[in-house]
């Protein structure tokens, strides 16, 4: 084992060892347990922070949340008290899934979210006849807890996502996203009709004019 650890730091190199100490903010914050969510955003949109001035009511230290996702940090962290760079950390988190929401909307950024769903990144609809297809992550209105949901593409619902994902905020994927997503790569949503569940008899389909057979009926034709 201690071998194996010593062949492997003799075979790193000065810029190996730079590159491990080199990961930028996206990098590490996509890593983390519970941020499968995410895609990197790219050091190019990042730096183009006019388009971001507009979120800036919205932090306590925005100029310095932002040089944290850029991976600029200046000394100046160093003499803030805890209790200040406990906020400033907070806030670099809002900040990066603030970015993120129009990223995702941009060519490379939906291109990276692509991907992510093709590797499964966002989990897969809940409901049996979806046939574990993939889903996409979405601000669903009107819900006030605010946690991202999952948008299935095949039976086109809505629902919870796992618990560990719960307090994930929705605003940093955005309402639009699937809708746009499923414009951009059709080849993902379902255009033939849905599987619905087929009920069963010792093993043989009901016929529909059988007595036993249950027809669910719409809304209207209860009413009527
Ligand atoms: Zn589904």
């Amino acid at each position: 084992m201690t071998n194996n650890l010593e062949k492997k730091l003799d075979s790193l190199s000065i810029s190996n060892l730079e590159d491990l100490f080199s990961e930028s903010y996206s990098e590490w914050f996509c890593s983390l347990k519970g941020n499968e969510f995410f895609c990197q955003i790219s050091p190019t949109y990042l730096k183009n922070v006019e388009s971001f001035e507009y979120l800036k009511t919205q932090f306590q230290f925005f100029d310095l949340a932002l040089e944290i996702i850029t991976d600029q940090e200046s000394k100046v962290l160093e003499k803030r008290s805890n209790e200040d760079n406990e906020i400033i950390e907070k806030e670099s988190v809002i900040l990066y899934g603030l970015i993120h929401s129009s990223y995702i909307l941009t060519d490379e950024g939906m291109e990276k979210m692509k991907e992510k769903f093709i590797n499964g990144d966002f989990g897969e609809c809940p409901r049996l006849l979806c046939k574990n297809s993939g889903v996409l992550p979405i601000e669903f209105q009107n819900d006030i807890s605010q946690c991202v949901k999952l948008y299935c593409p095949i039976c086109k619902r809505v629902f919870y996502p796992p618990y560990k994902y719960m307090k994930m905020n929705g605003t940093y994927f955005g309402s639009q996203f699937p809708h746009l997503f499923l414009k951009k790569y059709p080849e993902f949503e379902q255009t033939q009709e849905m599987e619905k569940y087929q009920p069963t008899m010792f093993g043989f389909d009901i016929h529909e004019d059988s007595a036993i057979y249950y027809k669910p009926q719409k809304k209207n034709e209860k009413e009527n």
